[in-house]
């Protein structure tokens, strides 16, 4: 009851109701404030030749974020590594990584906003003990990040029901994401030290999805799950097999990085420059059944990442958006208007609900446009396909890292203010602008492209942190 004492007064609990009135509204802002100012920066900062009406970068989100520097160990050996030489000489540490995730995000949340996808990744997660790995989880969602662990996947169920349910038994996450990397490229998987091919490898494949089934069967913990590859002119002939086989064990997207000469010299045996986008793309294509629309929606630069987002039923894929459809692409539009911005990671269903039903109250020609366009894609997908089979979402992308040798030199005339007029280093600033994986630097206050970090960077960086970190511990005189 809210009762009138005096003009403009008002009792406690009036107040407390007008309190919890303007939380509520805060709260069911389909966009967060800070969020859209965050964006507005961002796309400020794009070049004109990304500032497309596909791009997502500073309309949707401002784009993902990584560790470095926190794990730089793998007990894993990848040919090509994109890790420094000296990365596998530095000791895992929890403490280490604890501080440093903390500092990275920190930054991170105060120059790019409240809200970002981020990876838990530098060498292998998994060689974090689980507390110390949960610890990391735990502070990035607290700085607003949805986190994502990258693993080499050999990994073991109790490992995974540690992490998820702390020493008491009682689950700590609801949720988690990971990417498992799997290629034949990778040497020392348990049960398969050298694989012949990329089939042989399905079954770790496999194993490790379904590991995630039986978390939250056990324990009720969600996943999104990625596949990660890399491709390289020994595998790309594999890619398409790879997508036919395992497409319906519960990964959520496959990525594809081409293999570029970043890393530790000694593990690049190929001409990785033989290989082109176009050419691992129609892999891709071939392995799916159908041409991939990634034009629809762009991240960053083209020549960065291609991604096509949709859905399959039963053994058919279907885009979200088709890039040469009008229809689709007024939907786009409308969506990036209106919607952008909204984060559905980690959202209650009733939360997300109210957001969408303010945002139709103020547009409600978004509802015709969410009509026709499920109307159209109940029509491709066939109402007895989508009767008879679950609809999975899964999403394919490929991204294509730059050369160290072109990143150094791109990069240095970046700091001195020089734009370069040779066409390749040219190509390299541009990419470089349009970044859409970033890592902070909190030491010196510098936010950097992940190329910068792994071709300029991580070998100062694990040079240093070997001295500090080392395998043996020097002994005290
Ligand atoms: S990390 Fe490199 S390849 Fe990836 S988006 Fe950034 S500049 Fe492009």
């Amino acid at each position: 009851m809210v009762e009138t004492v005096a003009e403009g007064r008002v009792r406690p609990r009036g107040r407390s109701v007008i309190t919890w009135l303007r939380r509520l509204e805060s709260a069911t802002r389909p966009v967060d404030p800070q969020t859209r100012e965050a964006m507005s920066r961002r796309w400020a900062e794009l070049p004109d030749h990304v500032r497309t009406p596909a791009q997502t970068l500073g309309r949707i989100a401002v784009g993902c974020e990584g560790t470095h520097g926190v794990f730089p160990r793998c007990n894993l050996a990848c040919t090509p590594c994109y890790h420094s030489r000296d990365a596998n000489r530095v000791a895992v540490n929890g403490a280490h990584t604890r501080r440093e995730v903390a500092a990275q995000f920190a930054m991170l949340r105060e120059r790019r906003g409240p809200r970002a996808h981020a990876q838990l990744i530098g060498g292998e997660v998994s060689l974090l003990p689980p507390e110390d790995h949960a610890a990391a989880l735990q502070i990035m969602r607290d700085h607003g990040r949805e986190p994502m662990s990258m693993t080499h996947g050999d990994i073991d169920y109790a490992y995974l029901e540690q992490l998820a349910t702390g020493p008491d038994g009682r689950r700590r996450f609801r949720r988690l994401s990971f990417a498992g990397h799997f290629d034949m490229l990778m040497f020392g998987r348990r049960g398969i030290e050298r694989p012949p091919d990329e089939a042989s490898l399905n079954p770790y494949r496999k194993r490790f999805a379904d590991m995630f089934a039986t978390l939250r069967r056990d324990h009720g913990v969600h996943s999104f799950l990625a596949h990660n590859m890399t491709v390289t002119p020994a595998n790309v002939d594999q890619v398409a097999q790879v997508i036919r086989d395992c497409h319906g064990y519960g990964f959520g997207m496959f990525s594809f990085q081409p293999a570029a000469f970043v890393g530790d010299d000694h593990r690049w045996h190929e001409t990785y420059r033989d290989l082109t986008g176009d050419i691992v793309w129609e892999q891709i294509e071939a392995g799916v059944g159908t041409r991939l629309p990634y034009r629809a929606l762009q991240v960053g630069d083209e020549r960065c990442n291609r991604t096509a987002y949709g859905f399959y039923v039963g053994e058919r894929w279907f885009p979200l958006l088709d890039d040469t459809d009008p229809a689709d692409l007024r939907v786009r539009d409308a969506y990036l208007r209106h919607l952008g911005g909204l984060n559905f990671a980690g959202r209650s269903v009733p939360l997300l609900t109210a957001k969408l039903v303010r945002v139709a109250a103020t547009h409600p020609s978004l509802l015709v446009l969410a009509a026709g366009w499920t109307a159209r894609r109940a029509r491709r997908a066939g109402l007895r396909s989508l009767l008879r089979h679950r609809i999975r979402p899964v999403a394919f992308t490929m991204h294509s890292f730059m050369d160290a040798a072109d990143v150094a030199p791109a990069w240095a005339a970046m700091q001195r203010g020089q734009e370069c007029t040779e066409p390749r280093l040219r190509a390299t600033q541009e990419r470089l602008r349009a970044c859409f994986y970033t890592m902070a630097h909190p030491e010196t206050g510098e936010l950097v492209p992940a190329c910068v970090q792994h071709a300029v960077l991580d070998p100062v960086e694990n040079a240093q942190l070997r001295r500090l970190l080392p395998l043996t511990p020097r002994r005290s005189a």
